[in-house]
C-alpha cells in the first residue's frame, strides 16, 4: 500500500495521478501498462479507493489529478460513480482535474457525470482522423465515432479539452497530420499534444517494421516536427512544450508542474511518484505493472528508488528544457544554492552565443531552434554536470 511511502506527509503542494489500465483491445504500438482483462476492473477500483482514502493525512494542497491509463472512460458508471466521488473527496478543490478519453465511450451522461464530479478537463485520445491509419495500428475508434463523440463535447461540454493526435507516420499514411489537427483547430480545442509515433520492442508494431509491411521515412520525420509547429504557432497556438500546444493560457497545469519538477504523487499498477522520504531524500516510487499484485494485501508492490543528487539536478535541466518557459531561475537557485549557469559554465557562453540557450526574465530556456537538438544540447549539460565532484543536497521541494 502507498502508506509505505508516504513517510513524509507534509508537503506544501502535491498533485495526484491515478492509473486505470483496462482497455478494450491493445493498440499494436502501444506498450503503456494496460489490460484488456477487466475481472479485476471493481476490486482494482476498490483497491484504489482505499488508498486514496489514506491521502487525506496528507498536508498538502493537492494543485491538480489526472486520471489516465489504459482507459479511463471504459469503466462501467457504477465504478466511474464510485471513482471520481473518492477523487472529489480527497482533491475536490484542485485547480486542474483531467480524465483521459477515448472517443469511442463518450456520450452525454458520461460527460454529464465527469462535470457533476469536478472533473474540467477531457484528454481525448484521437490519435487520427484516417481509418485506414487507425485500422493499421490497432485502434478500436473510427473516423464516425471521433465525430459523434466532438458533436456530443461541443453541445454538453462546457470545459476544457485537449486532444492526442499521433504523427511520424508510415510512408502510406505521411499527409495526415495537418488535416487531422484543422478538424480540432476549426472545432476552438484549445489544447493540442502531437506525439511521435514510436516503435516499441515486443509490440505487434515491431514486427510489421522488422517484416517491412510498415516503413517509416525518417528524413521526412524531422521536417515534420517543424511543419507541424509552425502550422499551430500560425493558428495561435503557443508551442509551449515539445509535443504540446495551447491557445495561450490553456497550458495543462498537471504537465507544466511535471516538467518543473513539483512533487507528485501516483496510484495504481505502473504509476510512479516523486516525492520525498523522511530523511528528507528525493525518492522514485514505481508500482509494479500487475494489477493482482497492486490489490493484493501485503504485498511489497512499490520499488522504491533513492535519486542521486546529481541524477535529479540533470532531470531538473532536462525537464526544464522541455518547455518554452524554461527554468526558473529563482526557484533553481532556492532549490540548488546556485543558479543554473553555475553548473553548466563550460557550456553556457558558446549556447548564449549561438542563441540556442536564452537567458531573460529570470528564466533559462533553449532557442525555438534550439529545441530540436534538445538531446545533444543535454549531453552537453550531462558532461558539465559531471565536471562537479560534489553536488549540493537539494531543498526541495
Ligand atoms: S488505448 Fe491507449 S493505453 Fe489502451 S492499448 Fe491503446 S494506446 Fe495503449
Amino acid at each position: 500500500m502507498i502508506r509505505d511511502v508516504l513517510s513524509c506527509t507534509d508537503y506544501r503542494t502535491l498533485s495526484l495521478y491515478i492509473h486505470i489500465p483496462f482497455c478494450l483491445k491493445k493498440c499494436f504500438y502501444c506498450d503503456f501498462f494496460s489490460l484488456t482483462d477487466v475481472s479485476a476492473m471493481e476490486l482494482y477500483i476498490d483497491t484504489l479507493i482505499e488508498e486514496m482514502s489514506l491521502l487525506k493525512s496528507i498536508n498538502t494542497s493537492w494543485e491538480s489529478v489526472y486520471i489516465g491509463g489504459g482507459t479511463p472512460n471504459l469503466l462501467p458508471e457504477y465504478l466511474l460513480k464510485k471513482l471520481l466521488s473518492s477523487v472529489a473527496d480527497v482533491a475536490g478543490d484542485s485547480r486542474e482535474q483531467t480524465i483521459e478519453c477515448n472517443p469511442e465511450f463518450i456520450n452525454r451522461k458520461q460527460i454529464k457525470l465527469f462535470s457533476d464530479y469536478g472533473i474540467n478537463r477531457l484528454s481525448v485520445g484521437v490519435q487520427s482522423l484516417d481509418d485506414g491509419f487507425l485500422e493499421l495500428i490497432g485502434r478500436t475508434t473510427k473516423r464516425k465515432s471521433v465525430e459523434a463523440a466532438f458533436s456530443v463535447i461541443e453541445r454538453y461540454w462546457e470545459n476544457n479539452i485537449s486532444v492526442d493526435i499521433l504523427a511520424n507516420r508510415p510512408i502510406s499514411h505521411i499527409y495526415g497530420v495537418i488535416n487531422d489537427m484543422d478538424f480540432f483547430i476549426k472545432m476552438g480545442v484549445p489544447h493540442i499534444s502531437v506525439y511521435g509515433l514510436t516503435v516499441e520492442k515486443d509490440t505487434p508494431l515491431y514486427s510489421m517494421v522488422i517484416d517491412e509491411n510498415i516503413i517509416f521515412d525518417e528524413e521526412y520525420a524531422s521536417q515534420e516536427w517543424f511543419d507541424i509547429s509552425s502550422y499551430l504557432v500560425d493558428k495561435g497556438y503557443n508551442h509551449y512544450e515539445i509535443s504540446n500546444f495551447c491557445i495561450p493560457g490553456n497550458e495543462s497545469i498537471h504537465n507544466m508542474r511535471y516538467w518543473q519538477m513539483e512533487p507528485y504523487l501516483g496510484l495504481g499498477a505502473s504509476a510512479v511518484s516523486t516525492l520525498k522520504d523522511k530523511e528528507g531524500r528525493i525518492i522514485r516510487v514505481s508500482g509494479k505493472r500487475s494489477v493482482s499484485d497492486y490489490c493484493a494485501e501485503n504485498n511489497s508492490f512499490y520499488n522504491i528508488d533513492i535519486i542521486d543528487n546529481r541524477d535529479f539536478l540533470f532531470e531538473f535541466f532536462m525537464m526544464g528544457l522541455r518547455t518554452a518557459h524554461g527554468i526558473d531561475i529563482e526557484r533553481f537557485k532556492s532549490i540548488w544554492g546556485y543558479s543554473p549557469d553555475f553548473f553548466i559554465k563550460n557550456m553556457i557562453d558558446q549556447a548564449v552565443k549561438q542563441k540556442k540557450i536564452i537567458t531573460d526574465s529570470g528564466k533559462l530556456f533553449l532557442s525555438f531552434d534550439a529545441r530540436a537538438v534538445l538531446n545533444k544540447i543535454l549531453l552537453d549539460i550531462l558532461s558539465c554536470i559531471d565536471s562537479f565532484d560534489v553536488i549540493p543536497i537539494p531543498r526541495w521541494p
